[in-house]
């Protein structure tokens, strides 16, 4: 009883799960994202909810999208990484399943999902930051989801802080994403590796056993496993990680932040070069109480885990 669909489409993969009403995966299924093309990945969405829900009787299909919903939660906007341009995805999902869908955007899910049943409990003012392709973000402010005027609140990646910096899909330059996500991650070690710096080696080697290709998530699993290299990297990504923490500190001021996505398996690898430059880089230091910076309880399923749950609510409410 009580079970919903939820799908996590990000720039890479899309998840989806049967969950509960506890926020509990009883199956899950994925698929890589299939590139620029909104019909494949519609097509991919369908047939992962259609798989699920053969199993189980669900009474909600919730997505979270790696774009900017709109306020009605019907069009997406705009993607930095999908091929989405003013999509109208909700009509699109509900033609090809023949059933009611919610939509929201991907790191609204996974704050929602950490608030109600992860590292966020009891937040009244909550910053859940997601590190995958992007850097997604989202704000829950007395137990609501904090969308702004448009729907579009809540895009952190996107400050630019590096002025004239690494060029972002979003079509600016120097984008928060651009230094702390997976795919930042990944695109230094990259770097390294061209240079054939011998410091790089275990990164060479681990990418030519796997599939030959570098990424943010290949990086962090050698950070894990002791690389050296490696954990300099996500250090790295941990100073990038806590500026920009500081920044939306002195505008947001939450009480927690929550940091998840793949790359927040790397626990405290990852987390404590954030907190020092949190701590750094935070205005008024010294004078003011220091909001707490945790690692999502949920992992990378939060998303999934969100966009379900908000379908459930949503679709009793009627919106
Ligand atoms: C997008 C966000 C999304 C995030 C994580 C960003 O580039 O602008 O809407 O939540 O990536 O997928
Ligand atoms: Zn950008």
């Amino acid at each position: 009883r009580g079970l919903s669909v939820g799908v996590d489409i990000g720039g890479t993969k899309i998840a989806a799960g049967v969950v509960d009403v506890h926020g509990r995966i009883l199956a899950e299924a994925r698929s890589p994202t299939p590139g620029q093309d909104p019909r494949a990945v519609e097509a991919v969405v369908t047939e992962l909810v259609r798989e699920l829900s053969r199993e189980y009787r669900v009474r909600s299909i919730g997505i979270g999208a790696a774009g900017w919903m709109d306020l009605s939660n019907s069009t997406v906007l705009f993607s930095p990484h999908l091929a989405w341009r003013n999509e109208p995805v909700r009509r699109n999902l509900e033609k090809l399943l023949r059933r009611r869908v919610t939509v929201v955007n991907d790191a609204d899910a996974a704050a929602w999902a950490e608030w109600r049943f992860g590292a966020g409990r009891g937040e009244s003012r909550l910053v859940c930051v997601t590190l995958g392709t992007g850097i997604g973000g989202a704000m829950i402010m007395g137990g609501r989801v904090e969308r702004g005027r448009y729907g579009v609140a809540g895009e952190f990646g996107h400050q630019i802080i590096v002025p004239q910096g690494q060029r972002c899909e979003c079509g600016n330059r120097g984008c928060w994403e651009q230094y702390a996500s997976g795919n930042a991650l990944g695109r230094e070690a990259r770097e390294l590796a061209a240079a054939q710096s011998p410091v790089a080696q275990a990164i060479i080697d681990a990418a030519a056993a796997d599939d030959g290709v570098i990424t943010g998530s290949l990086v962090t699993r050698l950070a894990m496993d002791g690389d050296p290299t490696s954990r300099e990297l996500v250090d790295d990504v941990g100073q990038w990680l806590g500026l920009g923490l500081a920044n939306l500190a002195a505008a947001v001021d939450p009480g927690t932040f929550v940091i998840g996505g793949g790359l927040s398996a790397a626990g405290d690898l990852l987390l404590e070069p954030t907190r020092r430059a949190f701590g750094r880089n935070l205005t008024g230091r010294g004078f003011r109480p220091v909001a707490r910076i945790e690692r999502a309880a949920l992992g990378p399923a939060a998303g999934l885990i969100g966009a379900a749950d908000l379908s459930r609510l949503l679709s009793r409410s009627g919106t």
